[in-house]
C-alpha cells in the first residue's frame, strides 16, 4: 500500500473478448476502500495500454452502488415481497428447495442459466455442481447467444474448439475480411490495432461483409452490403470463384482435409454471378473479394455476431473457414478465422465445459470414455454423470414454461432482457416453481422473477481468471472489498453445493467441493485439461503471477503457451484432417412478409455493454448515443409519412416495443436497424427481444437474434 491506502492492483477489463489488462487505482476511505480510476496495463499483450471508452470508465460504474444488489432476500410466496435474510438462511432454503425438486422430479427438473461474463472459476463451481452432485446437464449459459456457431464451426472444421489465430496476426494480415462484425464498435482496442496496422502498411486491404453501412463498413476497401442472412451464399461464390481461377492450394487439400471433392460439386451452383444476385451485391465486387482473399499473402477474416447469431450460424462459420483451408490461409502470421468472443470469458466456460452440450476440458457428453474421464477426476462413482444431452438456453426456458423444468437457478445474467422473445421468457419465470438469481445489481429485468436473490460481488472486488478471443488467461483481481453482503459468485454456488451434498450425496461418497479459494479451483480445473487440445497443465496462479497472461495449449513441460495452431498441417480430428462440409445456402428463419414487410437488424452501439446495467451507470457513455431508437433508411420512412423523431410502433409475431424514429442510410431499404441494449429499465417495454424470435441453428442451438421480419407503423 502507499500512503493513504492508495494501491494499484492489476487486473482485466470486464467487458468484452479482447481481455485488456488494467490498472486498478484504489485508496482507502472512512467507510472501507474505494476504486478511484483505472487505466490501461502497458504490459498487457492484448492492449498494451490502451483501453475504449467503456474501459476508460470503469471506476466510475464500480464506484456506485446505486441499484446494488446488497444482502440475500427471500420470499416464501410468490405474491410477497422479498425480504432481507442473513447468508446462512438464504443458503439452507435455496439448498434445500433444490435438492427438494431433485427428490421429487429428478435431477433434470432442476436447470441452471449462467453467464459468459463469470471467472472461469465460477463457471467451474456450477459446472461441477449441476452435472457433478445433481447429476443433470442442464446449465447453459448467455454464451449460447453469443458465441456457441463460432464452437460448432470449429469443431466441424478442426476438430477442436478455438481459435487458430492470435492478436499479432491482426499486424501482419495483408487483406482483413471483416464478416457480420463491426470491429469498431464491439472489440474497439483490436480495431485500433488493425487501423494502426493498415496505416502503416498501405497494402493493406479490408473487406467488408455487412448489410449494414457500420463505422467498420465505412472505413473498408471493399464493402459488400449483402442481404441479411446470405453469407453462405456469398462464400460459396467466393469459393467457386476461387477453384475457377485455380487459386486453391490443392497440395495441402489433398495431404490434409477431407470432404473437398463433396464441397466442389456443390460450389457448381454458387457461381459468382448466382450468389451475387442472392447477396444482391454487383458480382464485380464478389469477384474482387475472392481475388484480394486468394491472392493476398496473409488473409485473416475477423467475424462475429453477425455469422454466430443464427438459425444456420454453424453453416456460416463453416464456409468462412472454407475459403481458409482451400486457400491454407491459415497456420501462419497474418492468417487465419478468427471469431471475436463477444463476453469477456465465454471462452473460460467452454474450457471448463459450463455448457449444457459439453463436459470439462472439451469434452462430450456423449462419449462415453470422456464421462468415465471426467467420473474418475471428480472421484465420482462410475456411471454417475448423465448421458442426456442437457436443455440449451432458448430449450431451457421453454421447458421451464411447459414445467418440465421447475427450477432455475440465474446467475450474472439478465435473460428477461438478452433472450429472443422475452414474453415468452417472462410468462417461463412465473410458471416456474422456484426461481432463483443470482446478481451484482438488484434492478435488472429479470430480479422481479426471483424468489431468492443472492447478492454477487463483480468486477473490482473478486478474483479469478478469464480466457480472451485469442485463448490467453488472464487474471482478475479484487482491488477492494465487495459491498454489503456480496459474495464471490464460487463461494455461493459452492456453499449451495455443499449443502445439497450433505442431503443428497451417497454415504461416503468423496466430497466434491474442498476447493476454497479461486487458486484452487483453478488447480482442479487445470487437472482436467491435462492431454486435452486445451492442456494448461504447465499454468497455476504462481506462473500468471510471475510471466503475466498466457495461452492456452501451455502443457506441463512448455515454456510457454502456443500463439497459432494447426501451423503443421495437422487437426484436432481423429485423422488428423480437417473437414470440408457441403454448405447449402439457407435462407433467414423468418422471411418477410405482407404483414411484417421489414427486416429487422440488431447490433451495439458503441459506447454501451449488454444491457446497460454498468455502463448504464455512466453519463459520460450516453453522449454518442443518448436515446434509444430505431433506424429506417429514409425512402422507407417517406412512403409510411414517418417523420425523423416521431414514436413508432415496432412488431413482430411476438410483441411490440414503441422507439423514436431515426433515419439513415446506414441501412438499405427494406431493412431497420434497433440496438440491443435498451431495457426495460428505459422503455416502456422491455426492449428490441420484445421482437426477435427464437429459431435456433440445429447444431449449435445459437438462436437467430439477429433478423427478424416486422412491421413499423406510427404510434
Ligand atoms: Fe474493455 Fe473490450 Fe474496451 Fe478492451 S476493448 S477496454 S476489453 S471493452
Amino acid at each position: 500500500d502507499g500512503p493513504g491506502g492508495r494501491r494499484i492492483t492489476r487486473s482485466t477489463c470486464c467487458y468484452c473478448g479482447v481481455g485488456c489488462g488494467v490498472l486498478i487505482h484504489s485508496e482507502r476511505i472512512a467507510q472501507g476502500e474505494r476504486i478511484t480510476g483505472v487505466e490501461g496495463d502497458p504490459e498487457h499483450p492484448a492492449n498494451f495500454g490502451r483501453l475504449c471508452s467503456k474501459g476508460r470508465t470503469l471506476a466510475d460504474s464500480a464506484r456506485s452502488l446505486h441499484g446494488r444488489a446488497l444482502w440475500p432476500e427471500l420470499r416464501g410466496r410468490r405474491q410477497d415481497a422479498r425480504r432481507p435474510v442473513d447468508w446462512a438462511l438464504a443458503l439452507d432454503t435455496v439448498a434445500e428447495r433444490l435438492a427438494g425438486i431433485v427428490e421429487r422430479h429428478g435431477p433434470d427438473a432442476v436447470a441452471f442459466y449462467i453467464s459468459g461474463q463469470l471467472l472461469t472459476e465460477d463457471y467451474y463451481v456450477f459446472n461441477k455442481l449441476a452435472k457433478g452432485l445433481l447429476g443433470t446437464n442442464n446449465i447453459d449459459t448467455n454464451s449460447r447467444l453469443c458465441m456457441s456457431s463460432a464452437v460448432t464451426g470449429y469443431k466441424l472444421a478442426f476438430g477442436a474448439d478455438g481459435p487458430p489465430t492470435c492478436y499479432e496476426d491482426l499486424e501482419h494480415a495483408k487483406t482483413v475480411l471483416f464478416a457480420g462484425s463491426n470491429a469498431a464498435y464491439a472489440h474497439p482496442v483490436l480495431f485500433r490495432r488493425l487501423e494502426e496496422a493498415k496505416a502503416r502498411d498501405p497494402d493493406v486491404r479490408w473487406i467488408v461483409v455487412d448489410p449494414r453501412r457500420t463505422d467498420t463498413a465505412a472505413m473498408a476497401d471493399l464493402h459488400l452490403a449483402i442481404q441479411p442472412g446470405t453469407d453462405v451464399a456469398l462464400f460459396n461464390g467466393m469459393l467457386h470463384h476461387l477453384v475457377w481461377e485455380g487459386l486453391l492450394d490443392e497440395a495441402f487439400i489433398a495431404a490434409y482435409t477431407t470432404g473437398f471433392p463433396e464441397l466442389k460439386q456443390l460450389l457448381r451452383d454458387y457461381t459468382p454471378r448466382m450468389s451475387a444476385e442472392i447477396c444482391g451485391v454487383p458480382v464485380q465486387d464478389l469477384v474482387a473479394a475472392a481475388e484480394w482473399f486468394g491472392r493476398s499473402p496473409a488473409a485473416l477474416s475477423l467475424y462475429c455476431m453477425g455469422l454466430n447469431q443464427s438459425a444456420h450460424g454453424t453453416d456460416k462459420n463453416l464456409a468462412l473457414i472454407h475459403l481458409h483451408l482451400a486457400t491454407r490461409q491459415l497456420g501462419r502470421s497474418g492468417a487465419g478465422p478468427f471469431s471475436l468472443t463477444g463476453q469477456p470469458n465465454a471462452m473460460g466456460g467452454r474450457e471448463v465445459g459450463g455448457m449444457a452440450t459439453m463436459l470439462a476440458a472439451h469434452r462430450e457428453i456423449g462419449d462415453d470414455a470422456h464421462r468415465a474421464e471426467v467420473e474418475a477426476l471428480w472421484k465420482l462413482a462410475p456411471g454417475s454423470l448423465s448421458p442426456r444431452p442437457g436443455l440449451a438456453a432458448v430449450e431451457l426456458f421453454e421447458a421451464l414454461h411447459s414445467g418440465k423444468v421447475k427450477a432455475v437457478w440465474i446467475a450474472c445474467t439478465n435473460p428477461v432482457h438478452s433472450m429472443p422473445d422475452i414474453g415468452r421468457v417472462r410468462e417461463a419465470l412465473q410458471r416456474a416453481e422456484y426461481v432463483v438469481v443470482q446478481e451484482a445489481f438488484a434492478d435488472t429485468d429479470t430480479v422481479p422473477y426471483a424468489d431468492a436473490l443472492l447478492p454477487a460481488s463483480t468486477w473490482g472486488e473478486k478474483d479469478g481468471t478469464v480466457t480472451n478471443s485469442e485463448r490467453r488467461i488472464s487474471r482478475v483481481r479484487a482491488a477492494v472489498a465487495a459491498p454489503g453482503q456480496a459474495r464471490p459468485d464460487w463461494w455461493i454456488a459452492r456453499e449451495v453445493a455443499r449443502r445439497i451434498e450433505a442431503r443428497l450425496a451417497a454415504p461416503g461418497a468423496a466430497p466434491l467441493f474442498e476447493a476454497d479459494a479461486p487458486a484452487t479451483i483453478f488447480d482442479e480445473h487445470r487437472a482436467l485439461t491435462v492431454g486435452r487440445d486445451l492442456d494448461i497443465g504447465g499454468l497455476d496462479y504462481l506462473r500468471l503471477e510471475s510471466d503475466g497472461p498466457q495461452q492456452w495449449p501451455f502443457p506441463a513441460a512448455a515454456a510457454q503457451g502456443q500463439a497459432r495452431r494447426y501451423a503443421d498441417g495437422v487437426f484436432a480430428t481423429a485423422d488428423g484432417r480437417a473437414r470440408f462440409h457441403a454448405t447449402p445456402y439457407k435462407p433467414v428463419a423468418e422471411p418477410t412478409s405482407a404483414r411484417y414487410p421489414l427486416r429487422l437488424l440488431t447490433g451495439r452501439l458503441r459506447d454501451q455493454w449488454h444491457g446497460m446495467s454498468r455502463t448504464g451507470r455512466v453519463p459520460e457513455l450516453f453522449a454518442h448515443s443518448p436515446e434509444p431508437g430505431l433506424r429506417m433508411h429514409p425512402d422507407d420512412a417517406a412512403r409510411r409519412g414517418l417523420k425523423i423523431g416521431e414514436l413508432v410502433r415496432v412488431s413482430s409475431k411476438r410483441g411490440e416495443l414503441v422507439l423514436p424514429l431515426e433515419l439513415s442510410d446506414e441501412v438499405g431499404s427494406g431493412t431497420v436497424f434497433a440496438a440491443m441494449h435498451w431495457s426495460g429499465q428505459h422503455l416502456s417495454s422491455g426492449g428490441i427481444n420484445e421482437v426477435s424470435q427464437p429459431a435456433v441453428d440445429a447444431r449449435s442451438r445459437q438462436p437467430e437474434l439477429k433478423h427478424a421480419a416486422v412491421r413499423v407503423e406510427k404510434a
